[in-house]
């Protein structure tokens, strides 16, 4: 069992179940359900300004609230959702429950920053994710300077889906952020990024980690801090785990990182808490 599977945690797939259909389309049935009957959940995740420590974004993550197994995580479910093509159904109501959380804080006089709202390559590709954004900012009473659409770099990669770049470019166009999530894992080139309605880049956690172990992987970060600083966009490093990570990367630029150092992804109160707190004091030592 893998390291992320804690021993008491149901997990849907086995190893040996994968390819198994009739599974599939329990949990398929069975995340229906869940949809119908609200078991659905966002926890939220802080992002800093490694430098001056402000809050320059909360990144949404779904959690589904079962009712005999607990909480279960998105790597569990996911899959099924965008194979099934439930993918818009949950994703407007991802958008809906972040934008409420955000319109609370808001009213709570607690900056954020910006909301993170992470995008699946189905409902880019359902023709309702503008939609689904424009009705729930109206509705929230949220700006679209306030919220980030965080897409994945693989998304890009198969040029017969064009109509992602349209969408993407519309909500763009309209001041939604866009950041490219898991950046480095894909093999989108540096060059054409440049291409792309963008406003950042999440490097991702397989290089935090590996950065002081891996000079190649330092490089690779080094790079990327370069490329947004002179594409003029943004930089968030995902997985901070550790002070050495910390130390390393506060020598490379002024970003922003998010991960277990920071603060791990809290329910809704748990992060209005801590926002409070980091509204007045420093909550680790430089
Ligand atoms: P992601 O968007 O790259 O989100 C970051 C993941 O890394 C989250 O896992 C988060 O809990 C975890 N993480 C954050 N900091 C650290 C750290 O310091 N160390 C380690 N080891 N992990 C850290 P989570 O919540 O299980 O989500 C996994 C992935 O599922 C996300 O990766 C995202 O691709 C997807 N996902 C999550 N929520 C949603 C959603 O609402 N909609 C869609 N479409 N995808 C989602
Ligand atoms: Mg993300
Ligand atoms: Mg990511
Ligand atoms: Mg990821």
């Amino acid at each position: 069992q893998s390291k992320e599977n804690g021993k008491d945690r149901y997990t849907f797939f086995k190893p040996d179940m994968r390819a198994d259909s009739e599974t599939e389309a329990r949990l398929e049935r069975e995340l229906q359900d869940a949809i119908q009957n609200d078991e659905f959940f966002l926890v939220f995740q802080p992002q800093v300004n490694l430098r001056t420590q402000a809050v320059t974004g909360v990144e949404a993550l779904v959690r589904w609230q079962h009712p005999e197994r607990g909480t279960v995580s998105p790597g569990e479910f996911l899959p099924v959702i965008e194979k099934s093509g439930l993918a818009p159904l949950l994703g407007e109501i991802v958008i809906d429950k972040a934008l409420s959380a955000a319109r609370d804080w808001l009213e709570a006089g607690l900056d954020f920053g910006r909301i993170s709202v992470n995008v699946s390559p189905s409902h880019l590709a359902s023709g309702k994710l503008l939609d689904h954004f424009n009705t729930s900012m109206d509705t929230h009473g949220i700006a679209p300077e306030r919220v980030t659409a965080e897409v994945l770099e693989s998304v890009f990669l198969n040029d017969t889906r064009s109509g992602h770049l349209t969408t993407l470019k519309k909500l763009y166009d309209l001041g939604v952020h866009i950041e490219l999530d898991d950046f480095g894992t894909g093999y989108a080139s540096l060059s054409h990024v440049t291409d792309l309605p963008i406003n950042g880049l999440k490097i991702d956690r397989s290089f935090t980690r590996q950065m002081l172990q891996d000079p190649k992987k330092e490089i690779v970060v080094n790079q990327l801090i370069h490329l947004a600083r002179s594409l003029n966009i943004g930089i968030v490093c995902e997985g901070v785990e550790t002070e050495a990570q910390y130390d390393r990367l506060r020598m490379m630029g002024d970003f922003s990182i998010q991960g277990y150092l920071i603060a791990r992804p809290m329910p809704f109160k748990e992060t209005t808490g801590w926002m409070s707190e980091a509204a007045d004091d420093l909550y680790f030592v430089i």
